[in-house]
């Protein structure tokens, strides 16, 4: 990213908006957002394999692994305003585990990109199970969206949730029934 031109870009927003970039408060301000942008962007310049590393370890166990209460923070790609929330991932190995921090580094390989939630819950589940070779993915996210709150009266407090079932997940009841009931919530999926 061309934190320089970005940064121009910025400046003109601000007079667009009835700003003055020249005021003491804001000389620093388009930099700083330019930085910040680079930051919740950089999913475009990261490789799920880069931030996995090869941390994904040999395993007999075919139980199920959960992990809950990923953090995540995106931008909606229709107001590129930030949705946030939780993030709660859970597979059966056939024969790989991968730790919980990789995990929350995969959400983050894609959450800092524009989004909608649905598709970033479902680009993690995809990608959970194609680095594990997973028997089965299932992938819930419960994010509060600030487009809806801070532009509209109507959905003030909503929480969205999504989910992604994939292999014996989708396929099996009685998994989806453990896997929610593992992360503590009722969903019809
Ligand atoms: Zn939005």
């Amino acid at each position: 990213m061309n934190i320089e031109r970005v940064t121009g870009l910025i400046r003109e927003l601000m007079i667009e908006i009835g700003e003055d970039p020249e005021r003491e408060g804001l000389l620093k301000t388009p930099e700083r957002v330019a930085k910040a942008w680079e930051f919740l962007s950089h999913g475009y310049r990261t490789t799920t394999k880069e931030v996995v590393n090869d941390a994904i370890f040999e395993s007999e166990a075919n139980n199920m692994i959960i992990a809950r209460d990923i953090e995540v923070y995106s931008m909606c790609e229709h107001h590129m305003l930030p949705f946030y929330g939780r993030c709660h991932i859970g597979y059966i190995a056939r024969d790989k585990v991968i730790g919980v921090s990789k995990l929350a580094r995969i959400v983050d390989c894609f959450a800092r990109r524009l989004q909608i939630q649905e598709r970033l819950t479902s680009q993690i589940a995809h990608e959970v199970k194609d680095i594990v070779n997973a028997e089965g993915v299932g992938v819930v996210m419960e994010c509060r969206h600030l487009c809806m709150m801070m532009r509209g009266v109507e959905k003030q407090n909503s929480v969205m949730t999504t989910s992604s079932v994939l292999g014996s997940f989708h396929d099996e009841a009685a998994t989806r029934e453990e896997f929610l009931h593992l992360i503590g919530r009722k969903l019809d999926v």
